[in-house]
């Protein structure tokens, strides 16, 4: 094993990666900003270097400070968690480029996957299903892109290649309204991410989104850690998730699985990564890949018994997959709820000072987060300060134990969602079935 790691991240996963480098005996390096210096996981790192001042462009957006930050402590590799910098492509070469490891698939793999229009192709390619759509960019010629949206029926939806966070994309219900949109689109998409090639596909009215975990190693084995349902979105965030994804039997987790790590192989993936899907009708659209690990892979993890931040070491180190795919059942059901520093009326952040904190306990809790009694949550990053996950023998049994875990658990001193947690652990339909993308904020709107 190398023998020491940089965690270019903050937060709960770069506690997360801290205890898992903790695990293998490679020693740590967290990196941080002015805000974060006083963060549990800069205490128990081996090392620490802060690499700028509280706002995220200058300090965990910053290439040269983390290249800097890995060479003057002598690391081998670096982790970058998820969101700043994991999934770009740029740093992913940089970080090669001087003679660390990137803890993650090869740059020209984040690249392919970054561009919608690529992945898709690549996607179809390996048979992965797909969305009916315009099958590549859509050009100038409007007469042409009439005949797409008839062939393809309406509602369509107009979609950046360049896309991300939800943003650049426009539903279209009727032909009138297209060509207008597709002009808004483009010219949204060439602002917003200076890149203005759209594409067009069909729009599904009521999906659940269903994603598959998958491992990679760099020896050409992969393997599918089964699926999750994060279908509990508000503005396209994921708010709750849950593994095993409900209704969905083994023998189509299994073909669809395989499917995606028949992919890997074809596409030359190594590391995590999660392919996304909507499903409706028992039908699965691919709409994007993450080439990073996830907020919710705990969910997984409990349910196979991998541990998926020290598997994405290892291949980063070259080990060969310790699983095969025969080694990987699904036992019982797990469910995590996203706690954020946020009202639950407006949903603003709530930084400020925890005066009391309390975590919850007892049989199948986990609790994944940095934060501690009287610790200050910095105002300049995403506002999510806990995860927590239960595991039960059933569906049922996982979300009696988060309703548990959510009344135990206690954080005053700011605002947070746990209330809105509970309610919706609680809500009468999501117990029973698992709802579609929209449900969550139409309960929102009709409460
Ligand atoms: P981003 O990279 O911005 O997250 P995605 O392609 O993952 O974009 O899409 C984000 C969300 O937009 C999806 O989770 C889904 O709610 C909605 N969406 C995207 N494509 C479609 C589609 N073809 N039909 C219905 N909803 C879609």
């Amino acid at each position: 094993m190398f023998d020491k790691l940089v965690i270019a991240n903050r937060g709960e996963i770069a506690l997360r990666i801290l205890r898992a480098c903790k695990e293998l005996g490679v020693r740590t390096v967290a990196l941080h900003s002015t805000a974060d210096r006083d963060a549990k996981y800069v205490r128990l790192a081996d090392e620490s270097v802060c690499i700028g001042p509280a706002a995220a462009s200058e300090s965990y957006l910053n290439i040269p400070a983390v290249i800097a930050a890995a060479e003057v402590t002598d690391a081998t590799a670096i982790h970058p968690g998820y969101g700043f910098l994991a999934e770009n492509a740029d740093f992913a070469e940089r970080v090669e480029q001087s003679g660390f490891i990137f803890v993650g698939p090869k740059a020209d793999t984040i690249r392919l996957m970054g561009d919608k229009i690529s992945a898709i192709k690549a996607m179809k390619e390996a048979g992965v299903p797909c969305v009916p759509g315009s099958d590549g960019p859509l050009t100038d010629d409007n007469d042409k892109i009439l005949d797409i949206a008839a062939k393809i029926g309406y509602p369509v939806i107009i979609k950046a290649t360049g896309g991300g966070g939800g943003k650049g994309m426009r539903v279209v219900h009727t032909e009138a309204a297209l060509l207008t949109a597709v002009r808004l689109t483009r010219s949204e998409a060439r602002a917003a991410f200076n890149n203005d090639v759209v594409y067009m596909e069909k729009f599904l009215e009521t999906p659940r989104h269903v994603e598959y975990q998958v491992l990679a190693d760099t020896h050409g084995n992969a393997i599918h850690l089964g699926d999750r349902d994060c279908s509990m979105q508000r503005r396209h965030q994921k708010v709750i998730e849950e593994a095993p994804a409900p209704g969905i039997s083994e023998e189509v987790r299994n073909r669809i699985g395989a499917r995606c790590a028949e992919a890997c192989r074809l596409i030359g993936y190594c590391g995590a990564g999660t392919f996304e899907f909507l499903y409706e009708n028992d039908e699965f659209y691919f709409i994007e890949m993450n080439t990073r690990v996830q907020v919710e892979h705990p969910v997984t993890e409990l349910v196979t018994n991998v541990d998926i931040v020290k598997e994405q070491i290892k291949i980063a180190n070259g080990n060969v997959l310790s699983f095969k795919q025969s080694d990987i059942s699904i036992q019982g059901h797990a469910v995590e709820c996203r706690i954020n520093a946020e009202d639950s009326e407006t949903f603003l952040p709530s930084p400020g000072r925890i005066s009391q904190y309390h975590q919850p306990g007892g049989p199948g809790v986990r609790v994944d987060s940095h934060i501690f009694n009287n610790y200050v949550v910095p105002p300049y990053y995403d506002s999510m300060i806990a995860k927590v996950i239960t595991h039960g023998a059933t569906r049922s049994e996982a979300l009696v134990r988060m309703s548990g875990a959510l009344q135990e658990m206690v954080i005053d001193g700011i605002k947070t969602n746990i209330a809105l947690q509970q309610r919706l652990i609680n809500d009468a339909a999501f117990k029973q079935n698992p709802m579609d993308i929209h449900y969550l904020e139409s309960l929102l709107s009709n409460k």
